[in-house]
């Protein structure tokens, strides 16, 4: 069956027809083969969405926001490449742009009558601009933190002394033997990662070697590599053996867990060899058996429950890419030393070229401004037939 689609008003803009056939590799390969024959040739990755960009379709955050859309392990991750792919975050930047262009071109015109001494761009009003731009790029800017835990997961570290069942815990929550599960303390060297999806919330579990204090070597690496992931998780799980654990020691672990400034969340394993002993501890506990199972969707609930303060924050919007990361810190680069160039009065053609670097980079987030390096790196990341 082939579905024509017609111009401008299909994906890429162009006249674009579509073929679909039976499954089979045979068949397939047979009718791919009789079109080459004829004429036409395979798409090169991400060929269809970068016409799109081409004809004007969609912007380069848009197209960008396809592949994030493809790539999108879960609903939080999917709403927030379906607002890119809307169109949001071009229309913010856009308007910044907008309003930018012109002081640039009011400046540039100053240029011309430079032998006459004018001021056609109001200062005062151009540092006003300069300082609300300011304050969305480090909006946007700051976003980026969030949207990197939308697209790559929750980050939470699993802490606590070797044995209490970390691996065994990450194990029964993964569904799959990723981790090394043993009886001798410390086995857990190096860090293990997987996502887990619960109820459309992606969490990033990371598994630790534990906060012991250790003389063996390749374990003090562990060890190291913990403090650095603690400092950089959303939540960390700080678990306890219920059979072997003291309130003191506990009481210390909690402290150092709580100097890390990340909200923590406190697990009593083993409750299948105790009998749920009580401890005093300043948060609710959640008193779970890893091996059984028992308590482990009170312990799902617990962390979707924790996760939504994250998901609310979403609702302006959220920078997922690197790249357009980049260009915003540039581009706040460039304002700044706008900001500078008024203050000190140098002269107008330089606040106008930082104005135009400032334009510039802001452009290259939307694509009005690229290179075609920029651009094959960036639709080479798609898969082919996208
Ligand atoms: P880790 O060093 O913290 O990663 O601990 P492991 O997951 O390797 O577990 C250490 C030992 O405790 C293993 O023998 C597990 O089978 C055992 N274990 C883990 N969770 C439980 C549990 O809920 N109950 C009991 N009885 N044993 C457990």
């Amino acid at each position: 069956m082939v579905t024509l689609f017609r111009g401008p008003k299909s994906f890429t803009g162009e006249d674009v027809v579509e073929i679909s056939c039976h499954g089979s590799n045979y068949i397939i390969q047979s009718t791919i083969q009789l079109l080459i024959k004829t004429g036409a040739r395979l798409a090169k990755p991400g060929e269809f969405t970068q016409r799109a960009f081409i004809n004007g379709r969609l912007d380069l955050a848009q197209a960008e926001a396809v592949a994030d859309l493809i790539a999108a392990e879960s609903e939080s991750a999917h709403a927030t490449a379906m607002k890119q792919m809307r169109g949001g975050f071009s229309k913010a930047i856009s308007e910044l742009r907008d309003q930018l262009v012109h002081f640039a071109s009011m400046i540039e015109l100053e240029l011309d009558f430079s032998e006459e001494d004018v001021e056609f761009a109001n200062r005062k009003e151009l540092k006003a601009l300069v300082k609300k731009i300011q304050e969305v790029v480090d909006r946007l800017m700051h976003s980026f933190q969030l949207g990197n835990v939308l697209k790559n997961g929750i980050p939470v570290v699993i802490a606590g002394k070797p044995n209490v069942g970390k691996s065994t815990l990450l194990n029964a929550l993964l569904n799959e033997d990723k981790a090394i599960v043993s009886d001798i303390p410390g086995t857990t060297r190096d860090s293990i990662e997987d996502t887990l999806n619960i109820e459309g919330v992606l969490f990033r579990f990371i598994d630790t070697a534990g906060l012991r204090e250790t003389k063996d070597e390749i374990e003090a690496i562990g060890v190291e590599k913990t403090r650095n992931k603690l400092a950089q998780a959303s939540l960390i799980v700080l678990m306890f053996d219920l059979t072997q654990e003291s309130q003191e020691s506990m009481n210390n672990q909690i402290q150092e867990i709580a100097s890390f400034d990340t909200p923590y969340l406190l697990i009593g394993n083993k409750i299948d060899e105790v009998d749920s002993k009580t401890f005093s501890t300043p948060e609710e506990m959640v008193y779970l058996s890893a091996k059984t199972g028992q308590n482990l969707d009170k312990l799902k609930s617990e962390f979707r429950k924790r996760s939504n303060q994250e998901i609310l924050k979403t609702e302006g919007t959220v920078v997922t890419s690197a790249r357009h990361y980049e260009s915003l810190k540039l581009t706040k680069e460039a304002l700044e030393r706008v900001v500078q160039g008024i203050d000190e009065n140098v002269s107008s053609d330089f606040v106008a070229l930082d104005i135009r670097q400032a334009l510039a980079h802001l452009g290259e987030i939307s694509g009005e401004i690229t290179t075609d390096d920029l651009l094959a790196n960036i639709f080479s990341k798609f898969c082919i037939g996208k």
